[in-house]
């Protein structure tokens, strides 16, 4: 085996984590400092000492890395022993176990995989059975209270033993919370689906009630290896800890600056109480990066810097110099995106790049849109990872239901979506109907409908005949099911049930794309199936392809290797590179965004964030902001984020003046600067909370009235003007400040830089100003 070779491309550092065979270990590292390199070759050096491929068990962010590293270690130890290394998300590799296993929980082993919009429906169902407020429960926010109880491990039971819950959720006037979860898990039981979080609050499940479950994985698994272990959850942890209990060969890597669900239950003292967790564990450090230029990593460090919870960490690189990070500011967010598309074309044709060497980064998935209209206009293709994606879609969720069905009857949000669609005559009250009686005898939907024989639900004999067809119909499915494929049977279904009929009739554009949309859907069936059959030699089931499709992340829907513009959230980034990124938005309120800047970790959370982005850059990072973007409708100001001001000017490089200074009048300047020629002057960079600078390149005259800032340190210092000239602002002048709005001014007092007014906004009520740094207008 050449498996030394690959080692040797090691660095020292690298070297020791991968062969230190067993025990546990952490390595704390950096971003682009070889971790998941680390983790690749690990797995490839356990196989190359005799350690059966059966026995490792590697988690990884999304399926789409997982096949990645599978990839590089088949070209290295070869593609048959790579075959049967278990990869995978926590959710998909857990998924399959508990399929093995469905029937110790009373599950089925064909259960259905609820996704986020199935959960929220039924919820939403649920509240409105029980007669209660959808404006007090608003169906996602109960979704997320329930997801949050699941991978605490708070189970039904355990929640109604919990006193300070129940008061907590009474306190925020959801006194039925409890109420509505046992609903929730009872309907999903009954139906036979798990939700995402159940598939890890069933695994832990699994393995405390059934010792000899957890053995028999603790004995299977006897590596196990975990990436980006900053973002997992107490559920999720707690998976890993049980399997590795017995051989303590665990191996995880993360950087805990890195940490960016939170949101989502991550817990980042997973990292800091490892060490208690096992016996000798070793710690590794990596810090040499690999991926970025010298000015990407330090800027980067010095944006992370600034985060008081962390752990002290070297991140350098041997790396170019680089080019700086070049920040670019717009007016709006449509020229933001004309910006971003014809900086690609240029660099594409300066340095003959492609496509897929360019990714732009946002905070949230709305800000795509102005950015793909650019694109569209330069014609350079791209790609959107996340968002709606493909398999959310109303027509693709039609048909999909009707192939849940086939599968698991049981299912009642599959049911529901399609039991009169294409409409049958099946009306509300009939559904509601056949929803009280399946309540009522603690069946699904659908085994009332088996049984309207037996169960008398005072229907006419019309309404029974069509309910009854409707069940012969998804029986003669099962039926073809069980001798054809997976893409055989699909297509046979979007005809038998008029669903493409019904399509046909709205020739529209969008009725058009969405009949295209159904034959992409089978297109993919049909790979699914004819990649099955090359691998396994079995027939491609429905089943298997309906599993993939619930726990795809988008990112693993990848097709072909067609040159495109990659565009995604920073989320969604993690772990991957460019050599080329955006980040666009750099916009107080949207990055850091305005629902996280209320605590001093949230808005750590959000730096981590911005430091994921920016360390996705290989060879050059852009920043961009708006002066004003469309956000829900409405034309909003923004001012550039402080991260920008927070990177070390002397990484950034300014392609636009700082500041149009369009919100302010140029009187301002003017008055200060008196008969200054302008054209000797320059701008520096945006100082947020300041006015524009301008400044000359001498030291600016003492008798142009400008203040100097207090210079920050290791920076030149700045020289900055009061907004407001102290001579013109009284008591009584009505002002404007750009973010309060309009106000009086109350009261000044205190001198010089100290300078302050009171004032009295229409909205915000009074607020005390320093008057060097409030950008106020008299109006
Ligand atoms: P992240 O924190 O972003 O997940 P990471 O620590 O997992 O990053 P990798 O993705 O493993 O880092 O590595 C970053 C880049 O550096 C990759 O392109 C990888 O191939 C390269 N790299 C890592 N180690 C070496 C090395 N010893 N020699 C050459 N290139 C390396
Ligand atoms: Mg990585």
């Amino acid at each position: 085996m050449e498996i030394e070779k690959y080692i040797s491309q090691l660095n020292d550092a690298q070297r020791a984590p991968v062969l230190q065979k067993d025990g546990p270990m952490i390595v704390i590292a950096g971003a682009g400092s070889g971790k998941t390199r680390v983790l690749t070759m690990r797995i490839a050096y356990l196989m190359s000492q005799g350690v059966d491929a059966f026995n490792i068990l590697s988690l990884t962010f999304t399926n789409k890395a997982a096949r990645e590293m599978k990839q590089r270690i088949a070209g290295i130890v070869g593609n048959s022993e790579a075959k049967n290394l278990w990869m995978g998300t926590f959710h998909s590799v857990f998924a399959k176990i508990l399929r093995f296993e469905a029937d110790k929980l009373g599950f089925p082993s064909n259960f259905t995989i609820y996704d986020t919009q199935d959960s929220v429906r039924l919820i939403s169902a649920i509240i409105k059975e029980m007669q209660l407020d959808k404006d007090v429960y608003k169906p996602k926010q109960v979704l997320n209270r329930i997801s949050s109880y699941k991978n605490s491990l708070i189970t039904v039971r355990a929640y109604f033993n919990d006193q300070e819950l129940q008061e907590a959720d009474a306190m925020s006037k959801k006194p039925r919370m409890g109420d509505i979860y046992q609903n929730y898990v009872d309907r999903c039981f009954k139906a036979g689906a798990m939700d995402f979080d159940d598939l890890l609050l069933r695994t832990n499940e699994l393995l405390n009630r059934f010792p000899e479950v957890l053995a028999k994985y603790q004995e299977r698994f006897k590596y196990i290896l975990v990436d980006e272990y900053q973002d997992t959850n107490h559920s999720q942890y707690l998976i890993v800890r049980a399997l590795s209990d017995r051989y303590q060969n665990i191996c995880v890597v993360g950087d805990d600056a890195q940490s960016i669900y939170a949101f989502r239950g991550a817990n980042i003292s997973n990292i800091l109480n490892f060490q208690k967790d096992y016996d000798d564990v070793q710690m590794y450090r990596l810090e040499q990066n690999y991926r970025s230029t010298k000015n990407i990593v330090e800027a980067a460090n010095s944006i992370i810097e600034k985060n008081k919870t962390r752990l002290e960490k070297v991140v350098w690189t041997a790396n170019d110099e680089g080019h700086k990070i070049k920040v670019h500011r717009s007016l709006t967010d449509s020229e933001e995106g004309r910006f971003v598309a014809s900086t690609i074309f240029e660099e594409k044709m300066h340095n003959q790049l492609l496509n897929g060497q360019f990714a732009v980064l946002y905070r949230t998935n709305a800000q795509s849109r102005a950015i793909e209209d650019a694109l569209r206009k330069r014609d350079i293709p791209y790609r959107i990872y996340g968002g709606l994606s493909f398999y959310q879609r109303k027509e693709i969720k039609d048909v999909l239901a009707y192939l849940r069905l086939v599968i698991n009857p049981k299912d009642e949000e599959a049911l529901m979506r399609v039991i009169n669609y294409p409409a049958r005559g099946i009306g509300g009250t009939t559904v509601e109907k056949l929803t009280v009686a399946a309540n009522h005898y603690g069946r699904s939907a659908f085994e009332v409908m088996e049984n309207l024989d037996r169960i008398d639900l005072k229907l006419n004999s019309g309404t029974k005949n069509k309910l009854q067809d409707f069940v012969t119909m998804i029986k003669s499915f099962q039926v073809l099911n069980e001798t054809h494929d997976a893409f055989y049977l699909a297509e046979h279904v979007t005809k038998k049930t008029g669903l493409v009929q019904e399509l046909k009739k709205d020739a529209t554009p969008e009725g058009i794309a969405r009949i295209e949309n159904i034959e992409e859907l089978l297109n993919g069936i049909k790979d699914f199936t004819e990649g099955q059959i090359e691998v396994d030699g079995a027939r491609g089931a429905l089943s298997e392809f309906l599993e993939d499709v619930a726990l795809a992340t988008d990112l693993d829907k990848e097709t072909g290797d067609d040159d495109r513009v990659a565009l995604m959230t920073i989320h969604l980034a993690k772990g991957l590179e460019f050599p080329y990124v955006f980040v666009v938005g750099m916009e107080e309120d949207l990055f850091p965004s305005a629902m996280s800047m209320n605590t001093r970790s949230e808005l750590e959370e959000e730096r981590r964030l911005f430091y994921v982005a920016l360390t996705r850059a290989e060879k050059q990072a852009y920043l961009t902001y708006a002066q004003s973007r469309y956000r829900w409708g409405k034309l909003v100001d923004s001012e550039p984020s402080r991260f920008i001001e927070e990177i070390e000017g002397t990484f950034l490089e300014h392609l636009t003046p700082a500041d149009s200074g369009y919100r302010y009048k140029p009187m301002i300047n003017a008055d200060i600067f008196g008969d200054v020629d302008k054209s000797k002057l320059r701008q520096t960079k945006p100082v947020s909370g300041t006015p524009p600078k301008w400044v000359t390149d001498n030291e600016p005259k003492p008798d142009l009235n400008i203040r100097r800032l207090k210079p920050l340190t290791g920076k030149a210092p700045q020289s900055s003007t009061p907004a407001m000239p102290d001579s013109k602002l009284a008591q009584g002048n009505v002002v404007m400040h750009e973010r309060f709005g309009r106000g009086k001014v109350l009261n000044i007092e205190g001198i010089g830089a100290d300078k302050k007014a009171e004032i009295h906004f229409e909205v915000g009520g009074v607020k005390k100003l320093l008057l060097r740094f409030a950008k106020l207008d008299v109006i």
